[in-house]
């Protein structure tokens, strides 16, 4: 289909940490692009990639077989060297070689602000957010956050299994350095006792110690703790818990398991809605955006507005959790 923009030829990368629906995205990318007229080029490895020229055309076919995979075909790496002026001269200077006349970005706010630079070169990006941790302020929802959650569901179901059999506590940590997102979700989902985020910091006696007391008042015989990974050292609350209270923690580190697996119904149709949006805004000549999702709805955002936004967890999902925690 015929668009009105000059944007002929793009490329598409992902970026940073991987997450579950990244390739739902790219694939939705290369076959909106063609859709709508344009030649497509994957570039490998993220910056990285377009720094070393790592960039190959893409058709229809390239993309077969993908959109249920975990991780990103493309893959995708952190790059230091676009962090410095000269690195990203250079990038620019091959997005100008490959001719391409847009780039899109499908990551975090990390390669967002990757991203604004490169614009600041000249070169139009436009961005998609896909990150399990659900952190980029503008976006209520990123791809790949219903995927990891439900590996958490799943893990900590069986976890609660084994924890109820021999009554005891469990200290379950799930990924989330800065933000909580995941970890007060699961902790609803699977009915945690406790839950521990970044964003609030805790009091032990208070938060832990006293509501397991509690708890084992009214007769609870097994807790269920899900820390974010930010928010405290797990090793050293089971050590804390075991020395007051005099029972022995089983600590889970969930780790890496978060990150893969076929993605969710819900990250494949955003993903392939927020795709399909982003490249519609190249072909109106609409760039240096990012795709958002607010209210339900794909929307688009000025980038350097979008990286201005924040958001936090909502007070009454932290309420929600404490009050079915009892
Ligand atoms: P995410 O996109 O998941 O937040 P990172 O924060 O690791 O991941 O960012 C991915 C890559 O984006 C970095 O390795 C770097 O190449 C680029 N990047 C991140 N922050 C900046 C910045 N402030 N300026 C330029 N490039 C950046």
């Amino acid at each position: 289909m015929n668009h009105t923009s000059g944007i002929k030829r793009i490329g598409v990368l992902t970026s940073g940490g991987d997450a579950p629906g990244m390739n739902a995205a790219v694939r939705a990318v290369v076959r909106a692009g063609i859709y709508y007229g344009m030649e497509v080029y994957g570039i490998k490895n993220g910056f990285s990639g377009l720094l070393d020229g790592q960039l190959e055309p893409m058709t229809l076919r390239s993309v077969s077989e993908i959109l249920n995979h975990g991780g990103t075909v493309l893959h995708t790496s952190r790059c230091p060297e676009f962090r410095t002026p000269d690195g990203r001269e250079k990038a620019a200077s091959i997005a100008r070689v490959f001719k391409l006349d847009a780039i899109v970005v499908i990551g975090g706010d990390g390669s967002f602000a990757g991203a604004k630079e490169l614009s600041e070169q000249g070169i139009p990006v436009i961005g998609i957010p896909a990150t399990i941790d659900n952190d980029i302020g503008c976006s209520d929802y990123t791809i790949g956050f219903d995927t990891a959650l439900n590996t958490v569901k799943d893990a900590v179901d069986k976890i609660k299994d084994t924890t109820y059999s021999h009554e005891r506590c469990s200290i379950i940590e799930v990924m989330g350095r800065h933000a909580g997102y995941i970890a007060i979700n699961a902790a609803i989902a699977n009915g945690a006792e406790i839950c521990l985020i970044p964003e609030k910091p805790f009091e032990l006696e208070a938060d832990v110690i006293q509501p397991i007391l509690a708890g084992r008042s009214r007769g609870k015989t097994h807790f269920i703790l899900i820390v974010a990974e930010g928010a405290c050292s797990c090793e050293e609350l089971a050590a804390q818990i075991k020395q007051i209270i005099g029972i022995t923690p089983a600590v889970s580190i969930l780790g890496y398991i978060q990150r893969g697996g076929s993605p969710t119904v819900r990250d494949r149709v955003i993903a392939s809605q927020m795709s399909v949006h982003a490249v519609e805004c190249l072909a109106r000549g609409e760039v240096n955006r990012i795709v958002a999702y607010k209210g339900e709805r794909v929307v688009d955002i000025d980038i350097a507005e979008a990286l201005a936004q924040k958001k936090s967890i909502d007070p009454h999902t932290l309420l929600t959790s404490e009050i079915l925690s009892l």
